[in-house]
């Protein structure tokens, strides 16, 4: 990884950046996914017919890594059945109908605990993600501690896309959560913590600066708004000088990331009791009538939330969940906001233009701007080859797995090639390879 990591500059776009988060009504209905998170699926533990109430567990954490869902809204179970995703993965999905009354579940109160490993299950029942986007539950993430002797802790609130301000009004409404969060974490893990923000949020750098003033563990670290700053390896290296190799785990070098949001719904399930059942979300992009941040059930159908933004006024050329670099277009408007969405985006016709490929110009400019320094010629080669096991060979040297799908590449090239997504093909290979001669190996 070389020295000048990112230099790229997009248009921020950040029109939201001073609409602080509404509640939205009550959908009419929620779809709660039973993996919104990485690992295994959580397990129902409700059935079609059953009432539940807001914050009222549904689906227990399923073996190993795993999280639980909770109860969005209060209503009926109607159903739990297959659904397919924005990504086309068919997963399970407990709907819930609501009564409109949006009531608390009577029973929830705030987890009691004494030490590293009550904290940690306490985390666990949270339902919390890293909800920057790689909604690896967060439990799983400091249960590493026990393992490695981590220094050093880095909150991220780079919030590098365009368009996206959800972490940024979480760190102006939300400071003194945040400060109740990481203020448990130093407690049971120890370490020093480093609240990474870009330098066009300049109020939330400064509402965190007062928030912390005294804590003598905690630094408020203003970084280059550049893109992709957020991605975990960018922002290692730029705040530590330390470098990720394919394969080795953060923690392996005393070093842990997570996400301002998740550690604020952490602390909010810690203070409250109230698990992750609802988060900030951006809405916005040319086709949306009011672009402006809201406080939605997760679960919501994008369909409720643009309307709760004043609806379209125009026909949408693309929606996306998520920002426009690592964003999940969506072909239909009932798709639900999940845990890690923070972001709606719909844009028109003028905004959302495609770009048709054409031949390389061999400019360099992919790789020249590639965070993890990939030979993007080279891969782009080997996917040409028709020899499985050389084209197999081939990929694993060049390495692609380190790619962090930053979408730097494809946003530079001149030619509009989508370099991103050969890589996903090139990464798809080398799975679909592994898994067939695993099953090779056992027969
Ligand atoms: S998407 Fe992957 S290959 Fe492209 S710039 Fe980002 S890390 Fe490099
Ligand atoms: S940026 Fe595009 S045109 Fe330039 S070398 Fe890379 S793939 Fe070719």
């Amino acid at each position: 990884m070389r020295k000048n990591i990112s230099t790229l500059k997009l248009h921020h776009n950040k029109h939201t950046a001073g609409c602080k988060a509404a509640a939205i009504a009550p959908p009419e209905e929620v779809l709660l996914p039973l993996t919104m998170h990485s690992g295994s699926p959580a397990e129902p533990i409700v059935a079609a017919g059953d009432y539940v109430r807001i914050g009222q567990l549904i689906a227990k954490a399923g073996s190993g890594m795993s999280s639980p869902v909770h109860a969005t809204v209060s209503g009926t179970v109607t159903a739990i059945e297959p659904f397919t995703q924005a990504d086309g993965k068919s997963v399970q999905i407990i709907r819930i109908k609501s009564d409109g009354k949006m009531e608390k579940d009577p029973n929830l109160a705030p987890p009691v605990f004494d030490d590293l490993d009550g904290f940690l299950a306490a985390m666990k029942d949270s339902g919390v993600v890293g909800l920057g986007g790689a909604a690896f539950p967060l439990w799983g993430k400091f249960d590493a501690v026990r393992r490695n002797k981590v220094d050093t802790v880095l909150i991220n609130g780079a919030e590098c896309e365009p368009y996206i301000t959800s972490d940024h009004r979480i760190m102006l409404e939300e400071g003194e959560l945040l400060k109740a969060g990481i203020e448990l974490l130093h407690k049971y893990i120890g370490a020093r913590f480093v609240i990474c923000i870009e330098d066009n949020k300049q109020d939330a750098i400064d509402n965190l600066t007062q928030v912390f003033a005294g804590v003598d563990y905690v630094e408020i670290r203003p970084l280059p708004s550049i893109y992709p700053q957020g991605a975990k390896q960018v922002l290692l290296y730029n705040v530590t000088g330390k470098v990720v190799k394919g394969g080795q785990r953060m923690a392996s070098l005393g070093v842990l990331i997570t996400n301002v949001s998740s550690v604020t719904k952490m602390a909010e399930y810690m203070t409250t009791g109230m698990p992750l059942v609802e988060r900030i979300v951006t809405v916005d992009g040319t086709a949306v009538r009011e672009p402006k941040n809201v406080k939605a059930p997760i679960g919501t159908p994008i369909s409720h939330i643009i309307e709760q933004a004043g609806g379209l006024k125009c026909e949408p050329a693309k929606v996306l969940i998520g920002g426009p670099m690592l964003g999940t277009a969506v072909s239909s408007l009932d798709q639900p906001i999940q845990k890690v969405a923070n972001a709606v985006l719909a844009m028109d016709k003028r905004e959302a233009v495609k770009l048709e490929p054409s031949v390389c110009i061999r400019c360099g400019r992919c790789m020249a701007n590639c965070p993890v320094d990939l030979n993007l010629e080279g891969i782009a080669a080997a996917m040409e080859m028709e020899n499985e096991d050389k084209k197999y060979t081939e990929l694993k040297r060049l390495g692609v797995g380190q790619c962090i799908e930053c979408a730097c590449c494809s946003y530079v090239c001149p030619a509009h090639k989508p370099i991103m997504h050969t890589n996903n093909d090139a990464r798809r290979f080398i799975k679909q390879y592994e898994a067939a001669h695993a099953e090779e190996g056992r027969k």
